[in-house]
C-alpha cells in the first residue's frame, strides 16, 4: 500500500497550506468532540468546501471526535459523526473503542481510525481495535520500534513523524483536569508539563522545565517506520501556523520521494516555522534530546553568533528585515530580537534586552518563506484529449471522464477552429483548482461560436470535478439502546506495592521492579490478587511479567489491550481507570468483552458515576490520584547514574509537590508516574470503592474507610466528585 502523508488542518488556511505542499489526507477537527478544542477547528460549511477540494485534489480528510464522551452527551456525538460522514469524510478518528464499536454497529458503512488518545500500542489494542471494526489505529507515541511490524501485520497503523510530544502516556493524563480543572481528554489541556518544576535530586532541585518534551522529528527514520509497516506518517500541530504545515509537509514529501538535495532546505525551513528544543527522533527509537530542560517554545535555527559593530547588534548570514530571532546564552534564553536591515555579509538586530557578543543569535520567524509556500500552486495537473471534428460531436476527455457535445459541429465556411484557440479555451478554468494540459488536440474544418466554445469548456469542467468528488450516500439516523443495571456494591480494592496485613475483596500489586514479583509477594494480604498493568506494555514487558501471571488471580490493566491480554492467559481481567469509561455504552461493551471488575473514569462526578454503576463496577474514592504515565526517565539518559529512590517530589512554582514514582519494568530505563499533590477522599458512589496506595503506606488505614471516604484524610480534595470534568 502506499505510504500517505498526513497533514494537520487546524483551520481552512493550514487545509489549504497542507493540500497546496502536496499532503495525502489531512486530518481536522469540527467544534464539537475534537481534542483540540483551542485550534480554529471547521464550521460545517467550511468543512463540506474542504472536503470537496481535497477529494478534487485526490486528498483525503479525516475528521477528529477523539475526546471522551459523557453519558449525556451521546447523542449529540452520534449526529456529528453522521454529519462528519455524510458530509464526506473519509474516515473519523475515535478516543472511545467502546463507542467506535457502537458507531460501527449502528453505520457499517463508516471508515473509523484508533486516535492515539486510546493508547494503542501492542498487538493486544491492535486485535480489539481490529475485531471492533475499526480499519487504522494511531500508534500510541510510546510504542517501541520493534514492536510496530507485529502491530501493523494486525491493522494498518499510522505513525507520528512531526510535532509536538506529550509527557504522559497519551489518553492517560489527567495533570490538567485534576490541576487545572480542564481535562486534556476533553481537548482542553493547559499543557502543565510545559511548566517549570523541581525535583528533589542532587542538579534537578532548581526550577526547570522538568516534564516538557522536544519536538518530535524523525526525518532520517523514516525508512524504518516504513520497513516496519506503517501505512501513514502523520505530522502532528493543528495549533499550529500554516507555515509550519507547508514545511513539514514539503520535507517528509521531499524525503519519501527521496529528493536527497531538497531535504536540507525544507529541513532548515521547518525549525525556522517552528521547533520545541532542538528536535528527538522520540521515544519509538529512545530517548536521545527527550527532554528540553532549558528553554520552552519555539527555538528556531541557529543562524550564527552576536557581534557588535559600530555600537549596534550584528550577525553574520542570511535575513531579512522583519525576520525574528530568539537569543540563547549558555543554552538559556536571554530575549528577542529583530532584523532591522542588510549589509556587510550579514545583518542588523534590535532587541529590547541587552545582548552580548557570543550570544547564540536563532532566526525563529523567516519572512521569505510565506511567500516561498504562496508561490506553489494549489492545482492539479489533468491531461485532456480535445476532438473538434466537422460533421462529428465534439469530444472531451479526461482521465475516465468523457463529455461529448449534443449537436454535431458544422463546417466552416471560413475560419475554422484552430489548435491553438482550442488549448487557449481549455487552459481557463475559472478559479477550479486545476492545471489543464492539453495532451491531444484534433481539429478538422469545424465551426463553433466562441459562446457555444466556453459553455462547452464549463460544462466539461463541472461535469469533471463533479465525476472526480462524487456525493456521499447519505445515511439515515440509526439509534441503539443501552440499558444499564446499577447494582449497588459494598466491595473493595486496593492497589499497592505490598500486600502485608491488607485485607480487601481484591488486591492488586503495583511491583516497584516487575523482574522481582515472587511468589511470596502474592502469599502475603487476604484477597484475590491480581497484578497491575501500566498503560504502556511492550512485547520486552509481556515476555518479563508472563512467567510470574500463574501466581495471580487476575489481571488489572490500564488500558484496553488488556482486553485480548486477559483473554490468551485465560485470567479475569479488571479494568483500571485508564479505560476512560465515561458512557454507558463503554461499560456494556467492556462487559460484553468479559471483564469481571472495572474502574468507572475518575474524571466523572459521583452522581455520572452511579449511573454508570453495572455490576462490577468500581469507583477511585481514597487515596493517590495518578495524573501522569511517564514511560521516559525525566534524569536523563541512562540507568548508569540511577539512584534507585523510590520516589521524589515534583514541586510546581507554587510550591505544591507531586509525588514522582519511579518503577521498572523491560528496557534500559526506569518509568515514572506523577501523581496529584493532594489525596483524594471522594464519596461513596454505591459501588465497589477502590483505594489507590501507590504511594502510600497506610493501605490498611484506607481500605477500612473505603466506603466512607468523606473526611478520611487531612488536606483531601474530592477530586472530581462534585464536578465532572471539563
Ligand atoms: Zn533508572
Amino acid at each position: 500500500m502506499k505510504t500517505e502523508l498526513l497533514a494537520p488542518a487546524g483551520d481552512i488556511k493550514c487545509a489549504r497550506a497542507a493540500l497546496r505542499a502536496g499532503a495525502d489526507a489531512i486530518y481536522l477537527g469540527l467544534p464539537a468532540f475534537s481534542a483540540r478544542a483551542g485550534a480554529g477547528n471547521f464550521a460545517l460549511s467550511e468543512f463540506s468546501e474542504t472536503v470537496r477540494l481535497a477529494h478534487l485534489l485526490d486528498a483525503k480528510v479525516y475528521v477528529c471526535l477523539n475526546t471522551l464522551v459523557k453519558e449525556s452527551e451521546l447523542e449529540a456525538f452520534f449526529e456529528s459523526a453522521l454529519s462528519a460522514w455524510n458530509l464526506g469524510a473519509d474516515a473519523l478518528l475515535i478516543q472511545d473503542i467502546f463507542l467506535g464499536k457502537e458507531l460501527k454497529r449502528r453505520y457499517p458503512e463508516m471508515v473509523l481510525h484508533l486516535s492515539t488518545q486510546a493508547g494503542c500500542c501492542n498487538v493486544y489494542g491492535a486485535e480489539l481495535a481490529k475485531e471492533y471494526g475499526f480499519s487504522r489505529v494511531v500508534l500510541a507515541r510510546e510504542t517501541p520500534i520493534e514492536d510496530i511490524p507485529a502491530i501493523s501485520e494486525i491493522i494498518e497503523t499510522e505513525a507520528f513523524v512531526q510535532g509536538a510530544l506529550c509527557s504522559s502516556f497519551s489518553g492517560q493524563c489527567y495533570f490538567s483536569s485534576f490541576a487545572g480543572n480542564n481535562s486534556g481528554n476533553r481537548g482542553r489541556c493547559k499543557q502543565p508539563c510545559r511548566k517549570l518544576y523541581s525535583i528533589d535530586r542532587k542538579g534537578f532541585e532548581s526550577p526547570a522545565y522538568a516534564l516538557s518534551l522536544s519536538d518530535l522529528s524523525v526525518g532520517p527514520r523514516v525508512k524504518e517506520l516504513l520497513d516496519a509497516g506503517v501505512t501513514s506518517l502523520k505530522i502532528e500541530g493543528r495549533m499550529r501556523r500554516e507555515e509550519y504545515v507547508s514545511a513539514a509537509v514539503h520535507y517528509y514529501r521531499a524525503i519519501l520521494a527521496g529528493l536527497k538535495g531538497e531535504i536540507p532546505a525544507w529541513k532548515s525551513a521547518l525549525a525556522r516555522t517552528y521547533g520545541r528544543g532542538g528536535y528527538t527522533e522520540g521515544l519509538a527509537f529512545g530517548q536521545d534530546n527527550l527532554l528540553s530542560r532549558k528553554v520552552q517554545g519555539h527555538i528556531g535555527e541557529r543562524i550564527g553568533t552576536l557581534e557588535l559593530k559600530k555600537g549596534k547588534y550584528y550577525c553574520k548570514g542570511i535575513a531579512r528585515k522583519g525576520d525574528g530571532f530568539k537569543i540563547l546564552r549558555g543554552g538559556e534564553e536571554v530575549g528577542g530580537a529583530t532584523c532591522t536591515g542588510e549589509g556587510e555579509g550579514g545583518f542588523y538586530l534590535s532587541s529590547e534586552q541587552k545582548l552580548r557578543a557570543g550570544d547564540e543569535v536563532r532566526i525563529t520567524t523567516d519572512t521569505s518563506l510565506a511567500e516561498t509556500f504562496r508561490s506553489r500552486s494549489l492545482h492539479l495537473a489533468i491531461w485532456l484529449s480535445l476532438r473538434f471534428v466537422a460533421g462529428e460531436k465534439p469530444q472531451m476527455h479526461c482521465e475516465g471522464y468523457t463529455l461529448t457535445g449534443e449537436e454535431p459541429l458544422q463546417t466552416a465556411e471560413r475560419a475554422p477552429l484552430t489548435e491553438d484557440e482550442l488549448i487557449r479555451c481549455f487552459q481557463k478554468t475559472d478559479d477550479l483548482p486545476l492545471a489543464p494540459i492539453v495532451e491531444h488536440v484534433e481539429t478538422e474544418n469545424a465551426f463553433l461560436p466562441k459562446s457555444q466554445l466556453n459553455a462547452l469548456r464549463r460544462a466539461f469542467y463541472e461535469g469533471l470535478v463533479a465525476y472526480r468528488t462524487p456525493a456521499r450516500e447519505q445515511l439515515a439516523p440509526r439509534t441503539g439502546a443501552c440499558t444499564l443495571e446499577p447494582v449497588p456494591s459494598q466491595r473493595t480494592a486496593i492497589i499497592a506495592e505490598d500486600f502485608e496485613g491488607l485485607k480487601a475483596d481484591v488486591l492488586i500489586l503495583k511491583p516497584r521492579d516487575y523482574a522481582r514479583v515472587s511468589p511470596e509477594d502474592v502469599t502475603k494480604g487476604e484477597g484475590e490478587k491480581y497484578l497491575y498493568l501500566p498503560p504502556l506494555l511492550t512485547a520486552a514487558d509481556e515476555k518479563l511479567i508472563a512467567p510470574v501471571l500463574p501466581l495471580f488471580d487476575g489481571i488489572f490493566a490500564e488500558g484496553s489491550y488488556g482486553i485480548k491480554l486477559a483473554e490468551k492467559y485465560k485470567k479475569p481481567l479488571f479494568a483500571g481507570a485508564g479505560f476512560n469509561l465515561t458512557n454507558s455504552f463503554a461499560v456494556s461493551n467492556l462487559k460484553a468483552a468479559g471483564a469481571k471488575y472495572f474502574v468507572l473514569s475518575k474524571e466523572l462526578s459521583t452522581a455520572e458515576q452511579r449511573k454508570l454503576a453495572a455490576e462490577g463496577a468500581f469507583v477511585l474514592t481514597l487515596g493517590n490520584v495518578k495524573l501522569m504515565d511517564l514511560a521516559y526517565c525525566p534524569f536523563g539518559r541512562t540507568c548508569k547514574s540511577c539512584d534507585r529512590r523510590g520516589e521524589y517530589r515534583l514541586t510546581d512554582e507554587q510550591g505544591r509537590a507531586f509525588p514522582l514514582r519511579r518503577y521498572r519494568l523491560s528496557g534500559k530505563f526506569c518509568r515514572f508516574e506523577v501523581y496529584n499533590c493532594v489525596p483524594l477522599a471522594g464519596y461513596d458512589a454505591g459501588t465497589g470503592a477502590l483505594v489507590d496506595a501507590s504511594c502510600r503506606s497506610d493501605g490498611a488505614f484506607l481500605l477500612k474507610r473505603a466506603h466512607s471516604p468523606e473526611g478520611a484524610l487531612a488536606g483531601a480534595t474530592k477530586g472530581h466528585a462534585e464536578r465532572s470534568m471539563l
